[in-house]
């Protein structure tokens, strides 16, 4: 029998462990997880942290017991693989619980140690209670913050998803938000109008906005100094400026790491050694769109690798077709979604495109809750290739989900027209505003079809 040892024990290193069983009932499996907890969802701690859920334990869809129980999978938690020793095809595991090493031998390693925030360059960061949001610990530590400090306000370092995320959740939780934007923009995976209307969205919900601004410093009084001159106070900092792969251990491996800094792996999640296979936000995975390299640390993109990673190692292999991108973030009342690439990412590639855009009402307006819907798409004027869109306001989500399944199918721009979607007064319009791209972009196309 194969004996497979995973390293990490949640989104991809859980997943794939499961997957691996399902089509395997005899390999000896084993996750080795650093931390307390493994399987926990970590796209539902901002919910918990602003009291959408209730309950920490909602969180956490498995445990080493029902692993063990359920699928017969051994989790060694707060076991942390310190060395992978390729030439014996072994790993070096630092037990914290007894506080001792040992090393385990393998036939497969999966390697699946996802990410680390990165540390923005504030001088004097010290001076400031500062936080980051990455582990369950990370999060249970700042909810208990929150209360026993009696945090009452807090300035989120960053406006990406985790930031935009959080700034939601720290209001509903009654604390004053400060939101600081390095570049001009929110989101900047967003066109800069779509971005505009999630600004508008947080300042309404009484945000306090700060874009092209960074943290220069925490002043010996505790507050901030910002590159443009104001001075802001916040009980707390979330440093949420984006991630880099956790791939120490790949490296002093000697496995390649690739141009965008991730694990270099093939389209059967294969690393340059044959036996180590690398799934999540550690990899550098590649474009679905134009097969270059790609990285793109979200959950979706864990599972799928996993997935092809456990039928790869059962013999009966399925590639992975590479990445769309695809994305989405609520905002207030606001939701934006995102699939494959914006103008300026075609622009910097030097690829001539066009773009059809439009906003509708998401549902029939004369039904309650009717509000704006913007949607973009972006595709080459040839052959109606779509290489993305977005979508910004309620009912976001369907739409971009339905052009990501377009995409992938390869339709072109003009098929959007053809695609008969479900219609009532609560849920759309006889022609959808997806349908309403298609007949937009004929205009739009060199040749008429
Ligand atoms: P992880 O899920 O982080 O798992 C890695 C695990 O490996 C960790 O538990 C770590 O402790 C363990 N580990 C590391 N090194 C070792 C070692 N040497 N030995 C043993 N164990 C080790 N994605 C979305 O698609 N949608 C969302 O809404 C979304 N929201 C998010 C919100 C937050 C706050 C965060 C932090 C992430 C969010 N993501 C979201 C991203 C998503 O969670 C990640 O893409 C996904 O978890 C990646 O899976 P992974 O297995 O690579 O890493």
């Amino acid at each position: 029998t194969n004996k497979v040892l995973v390293i990490g024990g949640v989104a991809g290193g859980a997943t794939f462990a499961s997957q691996l069983r399902m089509l395997d009932d005899q390999a000896e499996i084993i996750v080795f997880e650093k931390d307390g907890t493994m399987s926990f969802a970590n796209c539902g701690m901002p919910y918990y942290l602003g009291g959408f859920v209730k309950k920490r334990e909602h969180l956490i869809a498995a445990t080493p017991e029902s692993f063990q129980k359920d699928k017969n999978i051994e989790v060694r938690i707060r076991h942390e693989v310190i060395r992978i020793n390729r030439a014996e095809k072994t790993v070096t595991i630092k037990d914290h619980i007894k506080d001792e090493s040992y090393v385990e031998r393998y036939d497969k390693l999966v390697y699946s140690p996802g990410a680390v925030p990165m540390v923005p360059d504030i001088k004097h960061l010290d001076r400031g209670n500062c936080y980051s949001l990455r582990s369950f610990k990370d999060m249970l530590k700042l909810d208990e913050h929150i209360t026993t400090k009696n945090y009452q306000s807090v300035c989120l370092v960053g406006g990406g998803f985790i930031g935009l995320e959080m700034a939601e959740n720290m209001k509903a939780r009654g604390i004053k938000v400060h939101l600081v934007q390095r570049s001009t923009h929110v989101l900047g995976l967003l066109e800069p109008q779509f971005s505009a209307k999630l600004e508008e969205e947080l300042i309404k919900n009484d945000v306090d906005l700060h874009l092209s601004a960074t943290v220069e410093q925490i002043n010996e009084d505790r507050t901030l100094q910002l590159s443009d001159g104001t001075v802001i106070e916040a009980d707390f900092l979330l440093l949420a400026v984006g991630i880099k792969p956790n791939k120490h251990l790949a490296e002093s491996a000697g496995l390649t790491i690739g141009a965008t800094g991730g694990v270099c792996v093939n389209e059967y999640m294969q690393t340059d050694d044959p036996d180590i296979y690398a799934i999540g936000d550690v990899i550098e995975s590649f474009d679905f769109i134009t097969g270059k390299p790609k990285q793109v640390p979200l959950a979706w993109v864990a599972h799928r690798e996993a997935y092809v990673a456990a039928r790869h190692i059962t013999g009966d292999p399925v590639p992975f077709r590479g990445i769309l991108g695809t994305a989405i973030c609520k905002v207030f009342e606001k939701d934006a979604a995102i699939v494959g690439h914006h103008a300026s990412s075609l622009q910097k590639m030097g690829v001539p495109f066009e773009t059809a855009e439009l906003t509708a009402k998401q549902h029939a307006g004369y039904y309650p809750g009717a509000s704006e819907l913007s949607l973009i798409v972006h595709f080459c004027p040839d052959t109606g290739k779509i290489y993305g869109a977005q979508a910004v306001g309620q009912g976001a989500d369907k739409r971009i989900d339905v052009i990501s399944t377009a995409i992938t199918g390869n339709l072109s721009v003009l098929e959007l027209q053809t695609l008969e979607i479900a219609y009532a007064p609560p849920f759309s319009a006889p022609k959808d505003p997806v349908n309403m791209i298609g007949y937009k972009a004929v205009k739009k196309m060199n040749t008429k079809k």
